[in-house]
């Protein structure tokens, strides 16, 4: 029969087991397959009822990735009409989940009669990431199944639930103490216990269970349901179309007939289909996947192990550092030469778990667990058995080469030496040591506990292994790896330079900063430029600029307006005020700011006058653009995607834009390339400074290619 599926009958119990490696994608083989076996399951009298569970890790990871962008999604049997077939089966249908069921995978589980599940099953429909819906019934099988506010929950969060909760929610109907696919697990307890539960079944004549007769219960939901639910909605999904697609279709689910219901979600998900928003949220999909690919690297290569871990540096990004470690389970160890400083570390720690436990996130218990893996230490001797070291001390070169030095004298052979530096040359710093293959950055953003994304900055003598450790280690730890190379910035703030450095010009020449971060904020960027620096501090941005003044003097404007503000004391939000005013968490506009700026820029020369909105979008953003052609030209970034990740997850780019090189691949490159050269006609000497286009821009732009085209060399 098929190479995907396994068909067997039990004495009375059919059994389909998926086996489509690695997921049980369900693309048209295994569709076909399911269907086939299905149909002879029915057509055997012998036959009373079915059972479908899956080999492998999982019971269905949902579609088949393999078939995004191409019309074998349509080709038949499409898992609507697979789907359908099984719901109107004559015999009952029980779906055996061990593992997870995601998207494609829990509708199937849906349209079955009842559900079976094992201890680790899990439940999601993720399809909303993708900035789609779930299109095989998902939308109207699940609030019929569960409740209208869980599956409402579910659909539009994208977020599994766990076996337990499905239980409650009688999304599952029996759970098994047993599991196939755990390591000490008796073989088949499972499937033999989903067969017995098939039989009784069968025996107790339990009712098959059509969908189409299960009307949706309203009756428990508050008044204004919906319109609540969109307003608690709205931040997370600010400028998102999914969100909203997937409310309409389970609203759709609660007033229409199962077929009517079903149409309505099959014309929700095309108006979601193929728009530039699914297109950017499935990029950022399968950049995530790529971004552990790293050219030239062996992906089998053997691993160093990573059991204990040592921070230097027990400030703002050491202790954030600290948590991921403890939260994932690993003994962690805190140094710091002050004392004071120490203290103060661990208390924002444990502050930081009673803040989580407080809200249910964490209990008493997991708490005390985490701070008992937690020692600190002022003395470097006690971390000479650690496997990996991250230093989060000022960044100060001088500071982080004594500090290397001394792990180079104390950590044993093999250690990792990492630096968690945001500007930093990773070389120097390597080059401090007698052993620079084992070096690397590995740079947090802050808060480092919360934010996801790790820039993995591989020196230029970083061992091979150590990078593929540093990437499986980052994913134990939850983050989102991107490796990329050294340079002033690595991706992430060298890109942000010439962005900030626009924001800042348009100031000079006559915008308003409220002008400037309402332009970014609505294109979709989480806050404008300037609204960030003064989060992040001008006192910190000034720092930065200080250190490479000799190479910003070409242009005596350059983040001058910042530089300003900084001599004025104005820090941002920490001291009231910076580019705005602020009154608790009000930010007002601040009348001397534009005093300021019409003040410098008459001292620089600069003319002022009305900018439109058009021209603040295309300067900062194509100019952000730019710098990522110029990095990824260099090979700073290993793939256009790299950088998308980068700005996705760790500087609050809009994710339905999918990153600013996709945002470039959609609009098209030649627009990008077109305005860039407008302005470096049209801004007088600045534009001829500034407004250079990447030559990997003009190239591309030249051959009709995208930046999704362009491979980075091994
Ligand atoms: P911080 O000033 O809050 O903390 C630095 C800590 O290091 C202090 O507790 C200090 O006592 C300790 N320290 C200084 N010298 C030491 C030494 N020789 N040995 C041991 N401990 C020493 O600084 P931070 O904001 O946590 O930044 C640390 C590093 O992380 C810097 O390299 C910075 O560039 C980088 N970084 C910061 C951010 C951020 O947003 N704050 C983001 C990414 C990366």
């Amino acid at each position: 029969m098929s190479t995907v599926t396994h068909y067997q009958v039990h004495d009375n119990i059919a059994l389909i087991t998926m086996d489509a490696p690695p997921v049980n994608g369900l693309g048209k083989h295994l569709r076909r397959a399911l269907l086939e076996g299905f149909e002879k399951a029915c057509a055997d009298d012998q036959v009373a009822g079915i059972v479908i569970a899956s080999a492998g890790k999982l019971f269905s990871g949902g579609a088949d990735i393999k078939e995004f962008g191409t019309t074998d999604p349509l080709a038949e049997p499409s898992l609507p009409q697979l789907l359908n077939a099984l719901e109107i089966s004559t015999k009952p249908v029980v779906a055996a989940i061990d593992g997870q069921a995601l998207g494609g995978g829990l509708e199937l589980a849906l349209a079955c009669d009842y559900r079976f599940a094992s201890p680790r099953a899990r439940f999601g429909l993720p399809e909303v990431h993708l900035g789609l819906l779930p299109g095989a019934g998902g939308t109207q099988r699940l609030p019929r199944i569960a409740d209208v506010p869980l599956a409402l929950e579910m659909i539009v969060s994208g977020k599994p639930i766990g076996v337990d909760k499905a239980l409650q929610a009688r999304l599952v109907d029996r759970r098994s103490k047993y599991s196939d696919k755990d390591e000490n697990g008796a073989e088949n307890a499972f499937t033999e216990a989903a067969l017995d539960y098939a039989r009784e079944l069968v025996e107790t004549e339990a009712p098959l269970r059509d969908c189409a007769e299960i009307p949706v219960d309203t009756s428990a939901l508050p008044e204004n349901f919906f319109s609540d639910f969109r307003r608690s909605i709205a931040r997370r999904s600010r400028g998102l179309f999914a969100p909203e697609c997937c409310i309409q279709a389970v609203e759709a689910a609660c007033q229409l007939p199962l077929t009517e219901g079903l149409q309505k979600e099959r014309a929700l998900f095309a108006a979601c289909m193929d728009t530039p928003q699914a297109r950017a949220q499935q990029h950022l999909f399968f950049a995530e996947r790529a971004a552990t690919k790293v050219p030239g690297i062996d992906p089998q290569c053997p691993r160093r192990k990573i059991t204990t871990v040592a921070v230097i540096g027990s400030g703002t990004m050491g202790g954030g550092i600290a948590m991921n470690f403890l939260n994932a389970g690993f003994k962690t160890t805190i140094l710091d030469l002050n004392a004071d400083a120490l203290e103060r570390g661990v208390g924002v720690i444990r502050k930081n778990y009673e803040i989580s436990a407080k809200k249910g996130k964490l209990t008493a218990a997991q708490l005390e667990a985490r701070m008992d893996a937690l020692k600190t230490t002022t003395t470097y001797d006690d971390i000479k058995d650690v496997d990996l070291v991250i230093e989060a001390v000022f960044e100060n070169m001088e500071i982080k080469k004594k500090v290397f030095q001394t792990l180079d004298q104390v950590c044993k052979p093999g250690a990792i030496l990492a630096s968690n530096t945001s500007t930093l040359d990773v070389n120097e710093i390597a080059a401090a040591t007698s052993r620079p293959q084992d070096v690397i950055g590995l740079h947090f953003f802050s808060p480092a506990n919360v934010m996801r994304l790790l820039e993995i900055v591989r020196g230029e003598a970083t061992a091979d292994d150590v990078i593929v450790t540093c990437i499986d280690m980052a994913q134990k730890i939850k983050k989102l790896p991107v490796v990329v190379g050294v340079c002033f910035g690595f991706v992430g703030n060298r890109m942000l330079g010439p962005y900030g450095r626009e924001a800042c010009r348009l100031v000079l020449e006559g915008a308003t900063p409220a002008q400037i971060d309402k332009v970014l904020y609505d294109f979709g960027m989480a806050m404008g430029y300037l609204s960030m620096c003064d989060l992040a501090g001008i006192d910190v941005g000034f720092l930065v600029r200080e250190g490479i003044r000799e190479q910003l003097a070409i242009d005596p404007s350059y983040e001058k307006i910042a530089d300003e503000l900084y001599h004025l004391g104005r820090y941002g939000q920490k001291t009231g005020r910076g580019f705005y005013i602020y009154e608790g968490r009000e930010k007002h506009e601040d009348p001397e700011v534009a005093e300021l700026a019409a003040k410098t820029a008459a001292e620089l020369g600069i003319e002022r006058r009305q900018i439109s909105d058009e021209e603040i979008l295309e300067r900062t953003i194509f100019m952000l653009i730019n710098e990522g052609a110029q990095i990824l030209d260099e090979g700073i970034a290993n793939r256009s995607s790299d950088c998308d990740l980068v700005y996705c997850n760790g500087y609050g780019f809009p994710i339905g834009r999918g990153g600013p090189m996709q945002y470039a691949d959609e609009i098209g490159l030649d627009k990008v390339l077109d305005s860039i050269n407008k302005y470096r006609r049209e801004l007088g000497d600045y534009g001829e400074l500034w407004f250079k286009p990447a030559p990997l821009l003009e190239k591309l732009v030249a051959e009709g290619k995208r930046f999704k085209d362009y491979q980075v060399q091994a």
